[in-house]
């Protein structure tokens, strides 16, 4: 059985061709995935023949909500999605003055190890399909009934560690027949994988880039971030440099601020000694506490960002959305997971 919302309207276009069917019905058959639709007898404007047919070949994948939570404080809702598998994988729906925006995730689980973070704690699971990618936007327009104008690849997984399937699910999303959400109303977030900055870079895409940095040495960022030991912060602020001005399109750092880790001054000097000569946009976030993580969060926020400021740099701190619910990354799906296991939430 093959997974056709996975496939580009040029592929469905063919496949049916191989079956005898006029062009037109490739047309028909993608916007139907699009919208949501949950089985081929939906597909009222094909025949009954054709709608058997392809349900022998094809099947459509259709995630079903195992949690839902609204935030009573700003309206963030955060799902955690049963997959065809019965593997689970988060989605926040956020409410900004720009738009409304789906944080979605690409991996189940992640296995960057990033020592502060819960995505990272079972490891990775598998890569999610493009399909997979493309319900965690369409189901939760459906669900919530809320227009979604914009996408961040910032939930579970790394994105750039399924880049292949990743690029599948901009093409998709991207496609005016289907969610048609535009390149520059997208971020992609990674820990910094080089070969694949330097993929997108090739690629030219208008998407935002996001680097999770989180610390501007070597030493430090090594301790919380073993990806730094293959791709080291010196090369990635070069591959970031390349990023730049190869696509022209500005990066924005994440920065988690850790209490006595990456919160020094001399670390923000060291940030903007690196950036230097390139737009950047340094995004200070709030660290969210993981109860097995050693890490607490900073108290020297507003210090740091002065001090980025200082050095000629836009820096901004991330408000914190969802704060009585579970909504950072990783921590619905670990305590679903604890749940199952007869621990407590
Ligand atoms: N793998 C990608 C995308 C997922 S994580 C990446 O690393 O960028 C999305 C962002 O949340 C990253 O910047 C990540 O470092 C950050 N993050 C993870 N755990 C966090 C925590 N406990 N507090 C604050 N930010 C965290």
């Amino acid at each position: 059985m093959i997974d056709i919302k996975s496939m580009t309207l040029e592929e469905i276009t063919e496949a049916l061709r191989e079956m005898g069917e006029p062009a037109f019905r490739g047309k028909q058959v993608f916007t139907w995935l699009h919208r949501g639709a949950a089985s081929f007898d939906e597909m009222t404007n094909l025949s009954k023949a054709l709608r058997e047919k392809l349900a022998e070949a094809f099947f459509i994948t259709c995630p079903q909500v195992a949690c839902k939570q609204v935030s009573r404080l700003d309206g963030t809702v955060k799902y955690l999605w049963k997959l065809g598998d019965g593997n689970c994988i988060e989605t926040v729906l956020m409410h900004y003055h720009h738009g409304n925006t789906v944080c979605i995730s690409s991996q189940v689980g992640c296995r960057m190890g990033c020592a502060f973070c819960a995505s990272t704690i079972g490891g990775k699971v598998r890569n999610l399909t493009a399909s997979e990618m493309l319900d965690q936007v369409m189901f939760t327009q459906l669900d919530s009934g809320e227009a979604v104008s914009n996408i961040v690849l910032m939930g579970i997984g790394e994105p750039l560690d399924n880049l292949d399937t990743v690029l599948r699910f901009l093409e998709l999303v991207n496609h005016p027949e289907g969610l048609n959400i535009g390149m520059r109303h997208i971020s992609l977030s990674t820990c910094g994988l080089i070969p694949g900055i330097r993929r997108l870079g090739e690629l030219g895409l208008q998407l935002t880039l996001s680097v999770s940095l989180h610390a501007p040495d070597s030493e430090t960022r090594s301790k919380i971030m073993p990806v730094n030991r293959a791709y080291d912060v010196e090369e990635l602020f070069g591959a970031c440099r390349w990023y730049f001005q190869k696509t022209g399109r500005r990066i924005s750092f994440e920065y988690a601020m850790i209490d006595g880790v990456n919160d020094h001054d001399w670390q923000a000097d060291l940030i903007a000694k690196n950036v230097r000569g390139m737009p950047a946009h340094v995004n200070l976030i709030p660290l969210n506490d993981v109860r097995e993580s050693p890490w607490k969060p900073s108290r020297r926020l507003s210090a740091f960002q002065e001090r980025l400021e200082s050095h000629g740099l836009t820096a901004t701190v991330r408000r914190s959305l969802g704060g009585d619910i579970d909504a950072a990354c990783g921590q619905l799906r670990k305590r679903a997971a604890e749940a199952k296991e007869g621990r407590h939430l």
